[in-house]
């Protein structure tokens, strides 16, 4: 198990500041223009793609990095430059930990590569779980996956909500019920290929914030896939859905992680790292600016009242990054989250994105109420790190469960 660092390395400061190269020279300066636009960005994900940050290889050399410090630290650079246009290149991301958490080597090797596309044909995915009566209430799903036994064939037929790249994928992971007498342990996920018939984009949402990252609808009628598109095989499912099947009959006993849940508990420090680029954002436009605009004949920076909100600010922004980069690590080297250490991190992290925006629009002003300054953007942008990937009152339910063993409500 690699010791746990709290500093980056040279190569690890190397990429990032790559990273943060192109964050500032390509996403920084499209930001605007995309969010006021509300559409997936292409040329700026194709940009990302040309020089290998969109691509397979990136993402796999961070996530599999045993410091567990590459994807928090490529995540806080992307979302320092843009939220929004950083949704868009990184949202593939969560349908290919739905694959690596779940499929086999063979369906790792097929359809990774297939979500991303090449440099000249960029292609997206999507992670489609939340349905409209099934967003925290994951058990509530009604997606149904059919097995066709004579046609070796599944059928999947239902709704999913506020699918990022919902629709416009080329891939979609799709999590359905295939046993709906075992709740949440009878769901399993999906590959549906790039034009599957009976896969549409239903509503595509305007938002608050995030812009330029594409979330809709996506309607399954009759979608017919091979068997091979199970994720982690026939065989593997049926042998759990059995283990679920024994522990149901004997009235509970050890826990039986569900498909969603394995793609979530993953993601979860990554989410936390996506807030902490965006807060960091805002307290250093809240610095500068506070370091330059005067009032009463002094810089407004002069005042204790904004010195230590600022003060405040990196502080908060400071332990999140430390709660996400330990739960990263514990997540690369196999740790379990005894205290739900994952879940810690995005509460953390996420809650403090929401105050250090609203804090730095404060700080500017009547120009941070604007859309002059990126603040204003920033501060829609950071409300939805306590919303998806599970809000903040269910990480303090995953929370309190696993710190207390009870079944809290
Ligand atoms: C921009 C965006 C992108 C998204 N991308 C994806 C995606 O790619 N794939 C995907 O599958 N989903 C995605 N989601 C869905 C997201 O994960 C859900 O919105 C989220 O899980 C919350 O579900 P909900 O919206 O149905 O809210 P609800 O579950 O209806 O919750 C409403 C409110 O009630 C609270 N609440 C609910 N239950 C409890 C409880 N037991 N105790 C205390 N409070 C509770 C919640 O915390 C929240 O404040 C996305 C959402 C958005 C907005």
């Amino acid at each position: 198990m690699a010791e746990f660092i709290m500093e980056l390395n040279d190569e690890q400061k190397e990429v990032r500041d790559w990273i943060h190269g192109f964050a500032a020279d390509v996403m920084r300066p499209a930001a605007a223009e995309w969010d006021e636009r509300e559409e997936t960005p292409w040329p700026v994900i194709q940009e990302a793609a040309k020089i290998g940050i969109y691509s397979l290889d990136f993402y796999a050399q961070q996530y599999f990095d045993p410091t567990g410090l590459g994807i928090p630290m490529a995540m806080e650079e992307l979302f320092w430059g843009d939220a929004g246009i950083a949704l868009s290149i990184v949202g593939t991301g969560l349908a290919a930990v739905g694959v690596l958490a779940n499929g086999t080597e063979e369906q790792i090797g097929t359809w990774i590569p297939q979500m991303y596309g090449t440099p000249d044909d960029v292609k997206v995915a999507a992670f489609c779980s939340s349905e409209p009566d099934a967003g925290s209430d994951v058990a509530s799903m009604r997606t149904r996956a059919v097995y066709d036994e004579a046609a070796d064939e599944w059928v999947l037929n239902g709704t999913k909500t506020w699918a990022t790249n919902g629709g416009i994928a080329n891939v979609h992971v799709v999590v359905a019920v295939v046993d709906a007498e075992l709740g949440s342990k009878g769901h399993a996920s999906f590959i549906v290929p790039p034009n599957t018939p009976g896969l549409s984009q239903g509503q595509k949402f305007q938002k608050h914030g995030i812009r330029a990252s594409h979330t809709a609808e996506v309607v399954l009628e009759d979608v017919r896939i091979p068997g091979s598109c199970l994720l982690g095989g026939k065989q593997k499912l049926d042998e759990r859905l059995a283990r679920a099947r024994e522990r149901a009959k004997a009235g509970g006993g050890e826990r039986v992680k569900n498909a969603a849940m394995a793609t979530f508990e993953a993601s979860r420090p990554a989410v936390g790292a996506m807030a902490v680029g965006t807060a960091r954002a805002a307290y250093e436009e809240a610095l500068e600016y506070a370091k330059t605009r005067e009032q009463f004949g002094r810089p407004i920076i002069d005042n204790q009242g904004v010195a230590f909100q600022l003060a405040d600010m990196r502080t908060s922004i400071d332990a999140a990054r430390l709660l996400v980069w330990r739960a990263s690590w514990m997540a690369v080297n196999g740790k379990p989250f005894t205290a739900a250490e994952g879940s810690q991190s995005k509460l953390f992290a996420s809650e403090t994105a929401k105050k250090v925006t609203a804090q730095a629009v404060q700080i500017l002003g009547g120009n941070g109420f604007t859309r002059e300054y990126p603040v204003e953007r920033m501060h829609r942008d950071a409300a939805i790190y306590t919303i998806f990937e599970g809000t903040s009152e269910i990480q303090r339910l995953v929370i309190a469960r696993t710190l207390s063993g009870m079944p809290i409500r």
